[in-house]
């Protein structure tokens, strides 16, 4: 029987001692307010036994991460005709990098990066009759947690500066691959990332995904067909240019944001979020990488 909390105790007790924690995303003005000294981790085995250590019921804005919530609803939506209008390769370019979009012909790589992310939410946007309403009543129902809510005033902060993100949505609008106005689409898509959520709510929440699409009610939101794909996704994907080193160091499909979030993942054994808003220069964070390295390699499990 591993001893998770030991673990999880010894990871928290190495990041509080480490001076280069990496630097916050100013970008997003109101993320730049953050104390860059929060660390909170959060583990969730199959069997629901939970282990945590520092700040993992702190809320923080996952950013990022709530690109796996909405391709998830999306893909229960409208099922594989997803892939038409995006792809499912690795980009190997930082998240919100338009040149592939160019070349591609408005064709979004992955639904991860922020095209593709701006894409599905164009899919939530046409499909839901009130889009940010019924994708946090989805997000609540699985976590089985109504205290989960947007940030506004992250959302607002991330609207009057987020100039890339209208640059890619027009993009792809003058491509054809977006159906609703760019302002409704963005407004959509900056509450989706906006989401406040700690490192617990977000191992419930993604607790489906090492259970075969069911949630911790054991209800069923994604098919198990579903489930893999998105987790392939993740592997490739989750972390922009750096996915081929998390899987190097990790060995775990998951997914970061911008926030400092990151999310991880072995099926039927467990899951795990860390937050620490301190950034390496790919955006992602600079201690949860570390952390989760040491988690994988101290416990020997990984998908490898
Ligand atoms: N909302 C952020 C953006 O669109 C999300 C980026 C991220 O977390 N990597 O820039």
């Amino acid at each position: 029987m591993i001893d998770f909390q030991s673990i999880l105790t010894s990871i928290n007790k190495a990041a509080s001692k480490e001076k280069d924690r990496g630097e916050i995303a100013d970008y997003i003005p109101e993320l730049a307010k953050i104390d860059v000294e929060n660390f909170g981790i959060h583990l969730i085995d199959i069997k629901q036994n939970n282990f945590s250590a520092g700040n993992s019921d702190m809320h923080f804005s996952i950013q990022s991460i709530s690109k796996v919530f909405s391709l998830s609803m999306a893909l229960g939506l409208i099922g594989e005709k997803i892939w038409k209008r995006v792809d499912v390769e690795p980009s190997g370019d930082p998240f919100n990098h338009l040149s592939l979009l160019e070349l591609e012909n408005g064709i979004p790589r992955n639904p991860l990066i922020n095209p593709g992310a701006i894409v599905v939410a164009d899919i939530l946007v046409s499909q839901l009759e009130n889009p940010k309403k019924d994708f946090l009543a989805f997000i609540r129902n699985i976590a089985n947690d109504n205290t989960i809510d947007f940030d506004l005033d992250v959302a607002r902060s991330e609207q009057e500066t987020g100039f890339r993100n209208f640059a890619a949505a027009n993009l792809l609008k003058s491509y054809g691959n977006l159906n609703n106005d760019v302002d409704v689409v963005l407004d959509f898509y900056f509450h989706q990332c906006s989401l406040s959520m700690s490192c617990a709510q977000l191992t419930n929440t993604f607790y489906m995904f090492i259970n075969h699409g069911k949630c911790k009610r054991e209800n069923t939101f994604l098919t198990i067909p579903q489930v893999k794909r998105i987790n392939a996704i993740m592997l490739t994907c989750g972390f922009y240019d750096e996915a081929g080193e998390f899987a190097f160091e990790v060995g775990l499909p998951g997914k970061s944001g911008v926030g400092g979030g990151i999310v991880a993942l072995l099926p039927n054994k467990f899951c795990v979020a860390t937050w620490s808003p301190g950034l390496n220069p790919k955006g992602n964070s600079k201690l949860g990488m570390l952390a989760l390295e040491k988690l994988t390699t101290e416990t020997q499990l990984s998908i490898f």
